[in-house]
């Protein structure tokens, strides 16, 4: 039986889509959406009454009653604020929803983070309707709501959001992109980057993890024991998908391809009731938006279903943690893939050219996509042998590293042209068959015809990894512009210019090539050689964003400017220190009110089981032991929590944000991690009835 009908039927039925558009605007109007979406051209706000007016009547017809902007502000992931449609007309209740409306609002946001900028310039936030990301319809049972994809800006024009610098990045790349392909006589009239994100999850019992404050209060459990089965057996990775999930799944998909969300891919992950869920790649500004669609729906659904959804990176110590791998890839006007090997020289040129210019990207600005995924969630995951290291490298895989070597071996260019165009280049559409041993140790890898971002958190927007991503790129692509010119404007012919641009930029960018077990310690060694970065944590990442180069860089192109950078490091170093100091007062208080209580009940028992052996005449030294070792940890669970209080305590000044950033590392997280061991040491030794907390065999396994 199918219940949901096929996909296709309800396919993007509650966004306002291109085709809706179509049918409720005046073509000049539609003509000028369709523009603006591919190739984000500025739209008419003159248009603006009588496109609110169509999205109202579309909306109002499928039971809408309200309408919002959704933004992505700077902590959390999506904002909105709802009104009605409702207005009155000489008295008479009636739907009313103007272009100014539909263009701009203004929430009371004096709450979100702005990191100082709005205060110091006295600028109030409002929200600005993004028409390249199409409104949709969110269903409760008394109507909808009609949600309009907007950025969040001051009035002095600071970005107080990630979608606003993702934009502008996509603007820069878009230009650089087509620049280039200019000179190399194939204009089109505009490049987009894409995106495909898939998102890891958990799934756990939600009457279980109402029982655990932490889940519930920071994403992850800040204690508990890992089971002697976790996922040592690798045998869950695409195994059967139990029906509990695939029901979960199923609704989910339903309500994501109502709202245009081209959900594709589904399985089972490494851990136990780890999933994945992917959609097919769009422009990246509505994958971004869908993404965190996605998380929305799967959040109710869960709840619905009496289940919760993990969005953490690490819900589970000594379990692998979750990711939000971020496919990226570059399509012209017509859809062609510019990362994608062509059956021919002059393309597979291109597609080299393309790739160096990533290659160049991620070396040159390594620092700052390191930054743009650092959370004290993606800190147990970076670097932690499971998930991509916090040194950022590049998987190119064997064939195209051997094509590239031997471009960079020749001594004249020429030569290795006619050499590489005959032998290596017809071969390169195997590079996409080369894809399985591609590495999946890799932060950032090269998978056949788009690079794959995999250090990417599963919490994490895409916003603004994509955003450095797409700047790195279009710096890149300009930097090798201008080489290319200079020599086509020197004679050269343009597929040898084209080569010997590759050729030296892949020179330069060698060092971030590796196809090596980023996992293996001598990796780390390697790294340092060769001079890459390896921030180990968030506080020593987010640097990289009051770099005065990194500074000047976002400047240049107008993403971010130097104040809005300092701001935003502010912002984000305070977010990691509260999250941290929420996870140690968790723990305190899950120790001080569970774990010691059950340790006396069970004090209590093995006392009494000793005192009632020797009271029978039988000496039970083992078990006199037994308890004295296990008062021991009571003793040592005691002082754990005491030296995490004090480290609270003792932590420097809120605003002195680094400063406390750097005790949480040296001093509050250790005393955490103490704490964590004695109290699972405790959990190991304890009677199961009496462990006030679900185990995590309970909750990975039930
Ligand atoms: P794999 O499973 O081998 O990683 P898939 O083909 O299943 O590869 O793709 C994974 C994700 O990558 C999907 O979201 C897919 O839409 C996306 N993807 C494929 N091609 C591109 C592209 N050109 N640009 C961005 N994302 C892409
Ligand atoms: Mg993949």
């Amino acid at each position: 039986m199918n219940k949901a009908g096929p996909a296709s039927d309800t396919f993007g039925c509650y966004t306002f889509s291109l085709p809706e558009m179509q049918k409720r605007l005046p073509r000049p109007i539609y003509e000028a959406i369709q523009a603006t979406i591919a190739s984000g051209e500025p739209l008419d706000t003159g248009f603006a009454d009588e496109i609110a007016h169509a999205m109202k009547e579309w909306a109002v017809e499928l039971g809408a009653t309200h309408f919002t902007h959704w933004f992505q502000p700077l902590t959390g992931a999506t904002a909105e604020k709802h009104d009605a449609f409702l207005s009155f007309a000489d008295g008479r209740p009636i739907e009313r929803f103007s272009g100014s409306q539909l263009i701009q609002a203004e929430p009371d946001a004096s709450s979100f983070p702005s990191g100082g900028m709005r205060s110091t310039f006295e600028a109030r936030g409002y929200s600005a309707w993004d028409p390249t990301s199409p409104a949709f319809l969110v269903y409760n049972e008394h109507g909808g709501t009609l949600t309009i994809p907007s950025v969040f800006v001051s009035y002095t024009g600071e970005a107080l959001d990630k979608k606003t610098p993702l934009l502008r990045s996509m603007r820069e790349l878009g230009r650089s992109a087509r620049a280039v392909l200019e000179l190399m006589g194939r204009p089109t009239k505009s490049v987009s980057a894409t995106l495909g994100a898939e998102q890891e999850y958990f799934l756990v019992h939600r009457d279980l993890f109402a029982l655990r404050p932490d889940l519930e209060v920071t994403g992850r459990t800040v204690i508990g024991t890992t089971p002697p089965k976790g996922q040592q057996m690798e045998d869950n990775y695409f195994g059967t998908i139990d029906d509990r999930a695939l029901d979960f799944m199923g609704e989910v998909e339903a309500e994501a391809w109502k709202l245009g969300i081209p959900v594709k891919t589904r399985h089972n992950e490494v851990a136990p009731h780890q999933y994945e869920a992917a959609p097919l790649f769009q422009a990246i500004n509505v994958s971004s938006d869908q993404n965190h669609l996605l998380m929305e729906i799967m959040r109710k659904v869960a709840r619905r279903r009496n289940l919760a959804v993990l969005f953490h990176e690490k819900p589970f110590a000594g379990v692998n943690g979750s990711g939000k791998h971020n496919n990226w890839s570059l399509a012209d006007a017509d859809g062609r893939n510019l990362l994608e090997p062509g059956d021919n020289p002059d393309q597979n040129i291109e597609f080299l050219f393309f790739l160096a210019g990533a290659l160049r990207a991620v070396h040159t600005r390594a620092p700052l996509l390191r930054a743009s995924i650092a959370s004290a969630g993606n800190d147990h995951r970076l670097g932690a042998n499971e998930a991509p290291p916090a040194i950022i490298s590049v998987f190119l895989g064997s064939r195209l590293t051997e094509i590239l070597d031997t471009l960079l071996s020749g001594e004249d260019v020429s030569a290795v042209q006619e050499q590489v165009i005959q032998t290596g280049l017809e071969v390169l559409p195997d590079v996409q068959k080369d894809n399985t041993d591609r590495n999946r140790t890799s932060p950032f890898a090269f998978t056949g015809n788009k690079f794959e971002f995999r250090a990417v958190g599963s919490g994490q927007s895409n916003s603004m990894p994509m955003a450095w991503l797409n700047l790195a790129v279009a710096e890149a692509l300009d930097e090798m512009w201008t080489r290319l010119k200079a020599r086509l404007d020197a004679g050269e012919e343009r597929n040898e210019a084209i080569l010997a641009v590759v050729k030296e930029v892949y020179a330069d960018a060698k060092p971030i090539v590796f196809n090596g077990n980023n996992y293996s310690a001598d990796w780390v060694d390697e790294a340092e050689r060769r001079g890459l970065p390896n921030a180990v944590n968030t506080p020593a990442a987010l640097k990289a964003l009051v770099d005065e180069d990194a500074k000047s860089f976002a400047a240049k192109y107008g993403m971010l400017q130097p104040h809005e950078l300092d701001a935003r490091y502010t912002i984000l170093l305070e977010k990691y220190n509260r999250m941290i100091e929420i996870e140690a007062v968790q723990a305190i208080r899950m120790a001080k009110t569970g774990v010691l209580p059950a340790a006396y009940a069970q004090q209590a028992l093995m006392a009494d089981a000793w005192r009632g052996v020797e009271k029978c005449g039988i000496d039970a030294p083992v078990q006199k032991e037994e308890l004295e070792t296990y008062t021991g940890f009571v003793g040592e669970t005691l002082s754990a929590i005491d030296a995490v209080r004090q480290a609270l305590a003792n932590a420097p000044d809120e605003e002195e944000a680094a400063e406390r950033a750097a005790w949480c590392i040296d001093t509050t997280i250790p005393a955490m991690d103490r704490l964590r061991v004695v109290c699972d040491t405790l959990e190991r030794r304890t009677d199961e009835e009496l462990w006030p907390f679900p185990s995590y065999h309970a909750l990975l396994f039930q």
